[in-house]
């Protein structure tokens, strides 16, 4: 179900040792850790394309420190997987909710993201998952209607492509940042809510909406973790422990 991604061609995908050929030869590597790398070289030239090394280590160290845990759960609760779903999770960063919910939930996880070092962290710590380099906002290089559930957590949205891949009666999870998120260390943001439902309304119904937020008291270090997260410079002065909002609006929608 993973097609070649060269312009014009999309065709399947097998493996053949360490990496994965096309019937017309295209070839992609599979990295050492474990994840196959779909970008094409137009798209590796970008100097940095996605998510550094620096910010994904950041933000994975704010989730094991159990600060994203109700989030967490709340998209458990919003997905309803069960084990014989297969799940992608488009933009899936250092891997923690997909790799976290398939440890839980037993389902087939996919995950793709464009950043090369969101991608190799998530394929050292959760070998049971698929994971994938590609851009997404071009192609979601999975053949049509391979997936019953498909997530978008605080990352790009590509709405045809998220249709195209999921199954009939098919669900779409969207979490986006909220208005209060890290309110504390930026300032208010947008509610982005109305504008996201509109970009899906023409391949989605959403059926749900719910905001979670909490509270967390973060230490120093916490809070230099969450400004490089979101890649806020630090400023002249020390930075100091607070209480932090993290919040996240969750949206569910199914297929029209
Ligand atoms: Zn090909």
């Amino acid at each position: 179900m993973l097609l070649c991604s060269v312009h014009g061609c999309h065709l399947g995908l097998v493996r053949d040792g360490r990496r994965m050929i096309c019937p017309r030869k295209h070839s992609f590597d599979i990295a050492r850790s474990g994840y196959i790398n779909l970008l094409q070289p137009q798209e590796r030239r970008a100097k940095q394309p996605g998510d550094t090394a620096e910010a994904i280590a950041a933000r994975r160290r704010l989730h094991d420190r159990g600060f994203t845990k109700d989030q967490r759960l709340a998209i458990a609760e919003a997905i309803n997987a069960n084990s014989d779903d297969a799940v992608l999770d488009a933009g899936c960063g250092d891997g923690f909710y997909l790799g976290t919910l398939q440890r839980e939930i037993g389902f087939q996880a996919h995950g793709i993201d464009i950043s090369i070092p969101a991608v190799d962290a998530a394929a050292r710590r959760y070998k049971e998952c698929e994971w994938i380099v590609a851009n997404a906002d071009r192609m979601v290089p999975y053949a049509d209607q391979s997936f019953a559930i498909v997530m978008s957590i605080t990352a790009r949205m590509n709405p045809g492509e998220f249709r195209r891949v999921l199954r009939e009666g098919g669900r779409l999870l969207v979490a986006i940042p909220a208005p209060d998120d890290l309110i504390e260390l930026r300032g208010s943001g947008r509610d982005r809510v109305g504008q996201t439902v509109d970009r899906f309304a023409g391949y989605f119904t959403l059926m749900n909406q719910r905001r979670v937020s909490t509270c967390a008291d973060f230490d120093a270090s916490d809070v230099r973790d969450a400004l490089i997260s979101i890649y806020r410079p630090m400023g002249a002065h020390p930075v100091e422990g607070r209480r932090v909002t993290l919040s996240l609006d969750l949206l569910l929608f199914q297929v029209t």
